[in-house]
């Protein structure tokens, strides 16, 4: 048995490797689908929306209103650090891809309860592009 939960928030990141206009700082409003996958606890449910909300809600929160950035970006460090803003430095290209990763991680590392065998994440960068990625748990 599956659920999920949608959670939404706002970012700005660049793609300093990128030919196109994906280079330029900008940002998105971002949407992430997570999905569990387990047996059914003895109340009939997988995982109670109420604990999905305090698992992501808060790695949800660190994100928002920030720009995540990839740590070799030093450019982009040395303002952000300046401006005084909200930067989340990440070991990684900041692609939906990648961030998939990222989230499937935090999530884990939340810990879960027992039934609950495989985790699904969609992180949305627009309305209609997105990338997905699973992993058992
Ligand atoms: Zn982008």
């Amino acid at each position: 048995m599956k659920i999920a939960k949608d959670f939404k928030w706002e970012m700005g990141h660049r793609l300093p490797f990128h030919k196109g206009k994906c280079r330029n700082l900008h940002g998105h409003s971002y949407k992430l689908t997570v999905e569990f996958e387990g047996t059914l606890d003895e109340n009939g449910m997988v995982l109670d929306y109420y604990d999905v909300k305090e698992i992501v809600g808060p790695i949800v929160e660190n994100l928002d209103h920030s720009v995540m950035v990839y740590e070799e970006d030093k450019e982009l460090i040395d303002v952000l650090e300046k401006l005084n803003s909200k930067a989340v430095i990440v070991p990684f290209q900041t692609t939906a891809e990648n961030m998939c990763g990222y989230f499937l991680k935090k999530i884990k590392d939340a810990g879960l309860p027992e039934n609950i065998n495989g985790i699904r994440v969609w992180v949305y960068e627009t309305e209609n592009t997105y990338a997905t990625e699973a992993m058992k748990v």
